[in-house]
């Protein structure tokens, strides 16, 4: 049976509204940034203009109840509204629902204390501040948060934490973090491990180490070391043990916005795919009626409903009849691979920047399944999976 995925009245008005105004505002604005070769001051007052037009006409906190002026919207009309900013590059910045910001707010509105509302909430949802959220650990694995080793123990009215953590999003220049810390190690279920402390930045103790380089180049995601940072106990958020809770209410919808943004972000690279195949014209037709094009692209659907503006029904186009099987941009690129080769190509088009190549540390060496099954039978003995807690090297 097939599946319907007309959106709901109410989330496609808004999600018109938000692609009007991407179109009308955000997108020459940021062309003009990109073709002036602009710096980040420029970026930032750009940005700020930009917010004012984007309260004026409603579109200001999609995350946000309306108490919070925001546009209270539920998870489909916020997904929707994230893979629209995510068309643009600044987009995100000017609605204010920026990762991580755009993530922490509805936690603080949902865990907070009116006072802790009041100092870390409101500016956020004023745009006057920038948060962190501070929780994966180089140590462990970042998707079973009960292993978390930075600690917090108490003495007297503060708690004293030490530990370590990367891909800190926005940690640089952020004025307060998130911060996941272990306060109970032996809690039974060990969900209940954790807390979550608020973390006035920058502070004693709180040291950015640097920014880690990602498949992107350096995005202000970092390492922080941690070393007897005072936190006083009335900056715990939530209750203690309740820091897990708080991560997993967290990061459903702030993973689905990410999702989102870059959904957007295919969706603009494969209309430029299909606008390229459908006018650039070699030996005797058109790249869409070459084979070879043809067969290939056309396996790129729609990412989202909301895809192509809804103006090409996905059994109508030549292109655009199967499920996705490529990424986007990189088919996109390949399209346009004379403009695409360098990094001054469209944004969605631009490759994933060079990294320096260099030999990596030995205990990072990629395995196939053969190395790691010898490594599990030298670890084990017998071949049975090493899981407990014992890393395979
Ligand atoms: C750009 C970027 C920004 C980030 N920003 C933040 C941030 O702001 N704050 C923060 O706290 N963290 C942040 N992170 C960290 C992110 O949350 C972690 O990378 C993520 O939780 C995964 O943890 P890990 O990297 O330790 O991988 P691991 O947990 O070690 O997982 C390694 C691999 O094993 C797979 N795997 C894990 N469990 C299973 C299973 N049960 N079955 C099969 N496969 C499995 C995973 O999918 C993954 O491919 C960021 C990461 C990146 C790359």
């Amino acid at each position: 049976m097939p599946v319907d995925f007309t959106l709901p009245p109410d989330v496609e008005e808004v999600r018109l509204r938000v692609r009007k105004f991407m179109d009308a505002e955000v997108r020459p604005a940021e062309e003009k940034l990109e073709n002036n070769g602009a710096d980040r001051g420029e970026y930032v007052r750009t940005i700020v203009g930009l917010r004012e037009k984007a309260k004026a006409e409603g579109l200001w906190n999609p995350h946000l109840p309306p108490e919070w002026d925001g546009m209270g919207l539920g998870p489909t009309a916020m997904a929707f509204v994230s893979a629209e900013a995510g068309r643009t590059g600044i987009g995100p910045f000017v609605i204010n629902a920026q990762a991580p910001d755009e993530g922490n707010m509805p936690t603080l509105l949902h865990w907070a204390t009116p006072e802790q509302k009041e100092q870390y909430l409101r500016p956020l949802a004023e745009g006057r501040a920038r948060s962190c959220f501070a929780m994966t650990e180089p140590e462990v694995a970042g998707s079973d948060p009960t292993l978390i080793q930075t600690k917090a123990v108490k003495d007297g009215d503060d708690w004293v934490v030490n530990g370590h953590k990367w891909f800190i999003s926005g940690a640089k220049g952020a004025n307060f973090a998130i911060l996941i810390a272990c306060t109970d190690e032996n809690a039974d279920p060990p969900q209940a491990r954790n807390s979550a402390f608020l973390v006035d930045l920058p502070v004693e103790g709180w040291e950015v180490v640097r920014d880690i380089d990602t498949m992107a180049g350096r995005g202000n995601h970092c390492e922080i070391r941690i070393t007897d940072l005072r936190v006083a106990d009335d900056k715990m958020l939530g209750g203690r043990g309740e820091g897990h809770l708080l991560g997993q209410y967290r990061l459903g919808p702030a993973r689905l916005a990410h999702c989102m943004r870059w959904i957007g972000n295919a969706e603009v690279a494969l209309e430029m795919l299909m606008d390229r195949a459908l006018t650039r014209f070699a030996h005797g037709s058109l790249l869409a009626d070459k084979q070879a094009i043809h067969l290939q692209d056309r396996e790129q659907a729609p990412l989202s409903p909301g895809g192509l503006d809804g103006q090409v029904p996905r059994r109508q186009h030549p292109l655009a009849h199967r499920r996705p099987r490529h990424p986007g941009p990189r088919r996109a690129r390949l399209l346009h691979r004379h403009a695409a080769g360098a990094h001054d190509a469209p944004r969605p088009l631009r490759p994933p920047r060079r990294r320096r190549r260099r030999s990596p540390p030995p205990d990072h060496r990629p395995q196939h399944g053969r190395d790691l099954q010898r490594a599990r039978e030298h670890k084990t003995g017998d071949g049975r999976p090493a899981v407990e807690d014992h890393p395979l090297w």
